[in-house]
């Protein structure tokens, strides 16, 4: 299936099923000039299992490069993204050249941060290989972190295309998989309450994740985003309702300390409490006692490790990029389908964590 994203400065396709990396020669040949020099940024794990397939579609008259980065978040620094940009330079990357980047959402963030920099942009396309990268290869946020903060260093910047295989999901752990599927979840909640229903009835456990609901959580979820990015590029306003569960999220990926909670498991947790908060503003709303539910189902977690200090998660929290003035603003519900943001007095976010213990 596709999905087209319709932002002001691009207007790309993504691709989406099993087999959909072969379209690669296809796309390339979309472009007005034929590239003689092409840039495949992927990571260890992902070079062993899908570089050589990515690598043997692309025509012979295009010599291939390809910059192999050790996998995980450390990768996305000032250093690797240096010592790509030196690679290109030496390997005589040009302003026609084009960036691949085959990974999860860390090879896209740095290899897209890359494309869009080096001399002064050249294209890139995007070949996710995780389920969480249906959340970050679309909508043209690109970054590295700084020591001071994650993503500090980036810009927005569109691929030309994306190609979602679904086969090269079937390799991944089940942790990762958990992780891209509280973003999946999110995308519904926040926007689409049919595809919460569908996931409700569907999708009893992550083992009923096979390739066709698979494909189908994948199309409905970068179909949210991008409604939601299109009206929305560059974050002045709607984008930051992609941010629900969140707040509380990245603030317990700080406080647990690197490794000790999984984005996406924060994010449910972040989602859960963001719930609990709305019904209390939004009587009609009753939904947290089914997401308890659900969560069991889905492996996520429900409570907050024991030993973490509500005031210590509070703190993260008002560094969050939402909250002005140290007030903290969170992502709220009217409704399934419909959020909203709003500030939330500290007390209230204090209470409310004690209960999740
Ligand atoms: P990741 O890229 O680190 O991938 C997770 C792990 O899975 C890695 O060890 C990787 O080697 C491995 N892996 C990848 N594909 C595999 C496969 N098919 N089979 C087996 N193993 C595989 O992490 P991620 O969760 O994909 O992305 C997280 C990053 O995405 C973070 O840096 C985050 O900041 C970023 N992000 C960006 C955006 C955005 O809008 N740009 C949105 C959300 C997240
Ligand atoms: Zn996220």
């Amino acid at each position: 299936s596709e999905v087209k994203v319709k932002t002001e400065s691009k207007e790309y396709s993504v691709h989406i099923g099993p087999g959909a990396s072969e379209m690669l020669p296809e796309v390339l040949k979309t472009f007005n000039k034929a590239p003689k020099t092409i840039l495949i940024i992927t990571d260890d794990v992902v070079a062993k299992l899908y570089l050589d397939k990515i690598e043997a579609a692309i025509d012979q008259s295009c010599t291939v490069h390809h910059f192999i980065l050790p996998n995980g978040e450390g990768s996305k620094s000032f250093q690797n993204y240096y010592e790509i940009q030196s690679f290109a330079l030496e390997k005589g990357l040009d302003r026609n050249s084009v960036v691949i980047a085959l990974g999860g959402g860390v090879v896209g963030d740095i290899a897209g941060f890359v494309a869009s920099t080096f001399m002064r942009g050249i294209k890139f396309i995007q070949i996710p290989t995780t389920l969480l990268a249906h959340d970050s290869a679309v909508g043209g946020k690109v970054a590295i972190n700084h020591p001071l903060g994650k993503n500090m260093i980036g810009a927005f910047y569109q691929p030309e295309a994306v190609l979602y295989d679904t086969s090269f999901i079937s390799t991944l752990p089940e942790g990762e998989l958990r992780s891209g599927f509280a973003e999946v979840v999110k995308h519904a909640l926040i926007w689409d309450k049919g595809f919460y229903e569908w996931i409700k009835e569907n999708i009893p456990s992550l083992e009923a994740l096979d390739e066709e609901r698979l494909m189908y959580c994948i199309e409905k979820g970068i179909q949210t985003k991008a409604e939601v990015v299109s009206s929305d590029e560059t974050e002045q306003g709607l984008r930051a309702i992609l941010n629900y569960g969140h707040t509380l999220g990245h603030a317990l990926e700080a406080a647990y300390g690197y490794g000790g909670i999984s984005h996406g498991d924060g994010v449910a947790l972040g989602m859960l409490f963001a719930t609990e908060l709305s019904e209390e503003l939004v009587p009609s709303l009753d939904l947290s006692k089914e997401l308890r539910t659900l969560w069991k189902k889905f492996g996520f977690p429900s409570k907050i490790k024991p030993g973490i200090h509500p005031e210590d998660i509070l703190n993260w929290m008002k560094k969050d990029k939402k909250s002005k003035s140290g007030h903290i603003h969170m992502v709220l519900m009217q409704e399934v389908g419909k959020v909203l943001l709003e500030s939330v007095p500290d007390d209230v976010i204090i209470k409310k964590l004690a209960s999740f213990y």
